[in-house]
Order: C-alpha cells, then sequence, then structure tokens
C-alpha cells in the first residue's frame, strides 16, 4: 500500500513525509482494518513533524482523524460491518486499568496508545483501529467532510466543556482555525455570543459568516467574557486572554503544545476566581457525545482539500496560516 512517513523531524517548508510502499497491515484481535479515504492534516501532525513533539515510533504513519470503509475485521472485533464507514481518532486506545481509566478519565492514561504517534495513522491506503475505539459518523457527510470532526471537532468539543461556558454565555476564541471553526458552530448551537480573535483576515471572515458576534485581531480593553478557548498554540495569548475574562471566567488550552507562557500577574489574571485549565486528549463519550451534535446541529466544515502527494504543503500551509477551515488528505477513492 502507499503510505506517508515520517522518520526524522524537520520544519514543514522542507517535505518531512515521505510516501513509500508498505505492506499492508492485518488486522489483530479486536482490530479493524480501514481503508482510508480522507484524513484530517492538524496542527499536532505539524508538531510532531517539526519536533515540538518527541517521536515515538520511527518511522511512523502520522494522521490521526481518518474516515475509512471497514475492510476486514480481526477476530472478536465487533460493532462494525464491512464497507460501513468509520472514524479513527487521536486516542487510538486507554489501559482501562489504570486509576485513571478507573475514574472513567481515560483522556489522562498512564498508557495510552495515540493514532499516528505510537501506531500508524491514516496517511496510508490502509489502517488499523481498535474495534472499540473506533466511531461512527454522521450521516450525510462526505469522508473528507467528516474527517476534521474527529480531532478538531472532538478537541473543540472538550474545551469548550473545559471552559465551562455558560448556554447564551459570552465566549472568546483565540485563533480560528480547524478546531475554532468547528467549536463556533457548537457554541452557537448553545446560545452563545462568540467573539473571535486571531490575526488572519481571511479566518475572521470565516468567523464572521459562522456567527461570530465580532472578529478582531485582540480584545479591546475592558472586555469581559464568561469563558474562553485558546486554540492557537501561542503561550503569549494567555494573559492576554485571563485578563479578558469576568470574574468567575475559565481559558482552557485546547492545544497540545504552546510556547513559553509570559509572567502572570495574579490580580491581573488570576484573581477573581478566574481558572486556567488545560485540554488533554478526549475520551471515548466525548467524542460520541460530539458526533452526536454534529449531526443534531449539523455542523458543517469548511475544507481545504490536498491530494495524497501533497501533504508536506498542507503542514506548510497549517504553519504559516493560510488554511481557512481544515486541511484534509485525499487517501483513497
Ligand atoms: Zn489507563
Ligand atoms: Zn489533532
Amino acid at each position: 500500500m502507499k503510505a506517508l512517513l515520517l522518520e526524522r523531524q524537520a520544519p514543514a517548508e522542507t517535505a518531512p513525509l515521505r510516501k513509500a510502499e508498505r505492506p499492508t497491515p492485518e488486522p489483530g484481535p479486536g482490530e479493524l482494518l480501514l481503508r482510508v479515504l480522507a484524513c484530517g492534516v492538524c496542527r499536532t501532525d505539524l508538531h510532531l513533524a517539526e519536533g515540538d513533539l518527541p517521536l515515538h515510533l520511527a518511522p511512523v504513519v502520522p494522521g490521526h482523524q481518518a474516515v475509512g470503509r471497514v475492510e476486514s475485521a480481526g477476530p472478536g472485533a465487533s460493532g462494525f460491518a464491512v464497507g460501513e464507514l468509520v472514524g479513527a481518532a487521536w486516542l487510538h486506545a486507554a489501559c482501562g486499568a489504570c486509576r485513571y481509566c478507573a475514574r472513567g478519565d481515560e483522556n489522562l492514561c498512564a498508557s495510552p496508545l495515540f493514532t499516528g504517534w505510537d501506531v500508524d495513522g491514516g496517511c496510508a491506503q490502509f489502517m488499523k483501529v481498535r474495534a472499540d475505539f473506533a466511531y461512527r459518523l454522521p450521516a450525510g457527510l462526505t469522508p473528507e467532510a467528516a474527517a476534521p470532526l474527529l480531532c478538531a471537532g472532538i478537541i473543540g468539543y472538550r474545551a469548550l466543556r473545559r471552559s465551562a461556558v455558560p448556554r447564551g454565555g459570552r465566549l472568546a476564541i483565540f485563533g480560528f482555525g480547524g478546531s475554532a471553526h468547528v467549536a463556533i458552530q457548537v457554541a452557537r448551537h448553545w446560545g452563545c455570543e462568540v467573539h473571535a480573535f486571531t490575526r488572519s483576515p481571511a479566518h475572521r471572515r470565516l468567523a464572521l459568516e459562522l456567527g461570530a458576534a465580532s472578529a478582531a485581531a485582540l480584545p479591546e480593553d475592558g472586555s469581559r467574557f464568561d469563558a474562553a478557548v485558546l486554540f492557537a498554540p501561542s503561550g503569549a495569548l494567555v494573559p492576554v486572554a485571563l485578563e479578558a475574562l469576568d470574574k468567575g471566567g475559565t481559558l482552557a488550552v485546547a492545544g497540545i503544545h504552546l510556547s513559553p507562557i509570559p509572567s502572570l500577574d495574579y490580580r491581573r489574571h488570576l484573581f477573581d476566581e478566574k481558572r486556567l485549565v488545560s485540554v488533554t486528549a478526549n475520551t471515548r463519550e466525548d467524542g460520541r457525545r460530539f458526533l452526536r451534535l454534529a449531526a443534531e446541529i449539523p455542523i458543517k466544515t469548511t475544507v481545504r482539500l490536498y491530494e495524497f502527494e501533497r501533504a508536506n504543503e498542507a503542514l506548510a500551509d497549517l504553519k504559516a496560516d493560510r488554511v481557512t477551515g481544515a486541511a484534509v488528505l485525499l487517501v483513497g477513492a
């Protein structure tokens, strides 16, 4: 099968992904083999390609927002029929036995496996997914439209919940890429007034089209939001966002990687019971609840499609903020 491999981390502009022929994997016990149709490209893929995150496996097939049809099932893999459209997401598996898993926090599992990091992911014609960690997808979406729901969507949803934004509340979103453009649709569905902050004029336009009450580079002095989500991987925005929170407000940082946070001033940034929380992966329950909600709203994704051979361009475009909406790789027909 054809696959994209990351072997040595390097700047996106130098094309760290290389196309190769690999043996088609065999599904093991409890696993499904998917014929991949589309795979979303996420900022985490960029962090991994460039070395902001360490390589866990080399070479690795990246990609953790894969949509494919079940080609075959290994022994004991149940719940999905051959030919069914299935999604594979970031959390490949949690151990199910550690104290975090035992209390329902499988996103914090002590020995998790992540798709496209610890195990091969979706930038290949075929991939394996654990049947108990695979997702059913909302009807009526093409594979390329559904792909960004699997990380951008699910993580954005968890970030909104971690931000504790009240129904109808005032929400600030910092950075407006793949995840934010889905999260805003959930927040609008909850009746929130959403304000988007991003340097990119194209991203501000998309935010307004998706129902943002305002879109600007930075909040005005004296802004008071009930909650905020930081999607941009910029620690410099943490004090900016905290300062713009109302009393009792929460800032949720959605990314897996963040540049250094400048020093915080207790009175300006944290006093009045402001909270700063992170978002770490997601549970399957988050994924299932979000995908049901996505069908109900219904969420529409804005995608920029890349041919399989152009995956390195997708990484470079993400890095330069040239992607409006989400980047998706077309893998198979
Ligand atoms: Zn665990
Ligand atoms: Zn991701």
